[in-house]
């Protein structure tokens, strides 16, 4: 019974999501920065994904808008109100110095692109286990 359910809970998805689910559940080479820009890919936009002269090292790199997607680890950035956000018990101090610092750079980083005319948008790692929900901000913001 359970075995049939799910497996009928499969072929309901497309082969896009089915491909995307399946690379999260390997978890060998798939980066949040990698997923979003298969992602994007999917969705028919052109983007670089390098840059040598933007700073902040930006994920994906759309010239032509000058739009700019980051992907933020979300220990790392510090993401407010996120379970993966939250610091270790131990050596609470030294995390959260670190974070604070990522978040003040991270911040420094938009606003300094913003005056160089770029718009930015962060996609945080946590919200890539909602793939329709990423697909929808990222063509809100690309529009
Ligand atoms: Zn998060």
């Amino acid at each position: 019974m359970t075995r049939s359910k799910r497996t009928s809970t499969m072929d309901r998805l497309t082969k896009k999501k089915r491909s995307w689910l399946m690379s999260r559940v390997r978890g060998v080479d798939t980066t949040p920065e990698l997923l979003v820009r298969t992602l994007v890919r999917q969705m028919g936009h052109r983007f670089a994904s390098y840059s040598q002269n933007l700073p902040g090292r930006p994920d994906l790199i759309f010239r032509r808008k000058k739009m700019l997607i980051f992907v933020h680890g979300c220990f790392w950035h510090g993401h407010a109100n996120c379970q993966k956000g939250r610091l270790p018990k131990s050596n609470r101090a030294y995390w959260s110095d670190k974070v604070i610092k990522n978040r003040a750079r991270d911040r420094r980083v938009v606003r300094q692109l913003r005056r160089l005319g770029w718009k930015s948008l962060t996609i945080w790692a946590c919200q890539l286990s909602d793939r329709d929900k990423v697909e929808k901000r990222i063509e809100r913001f690309l529009k």
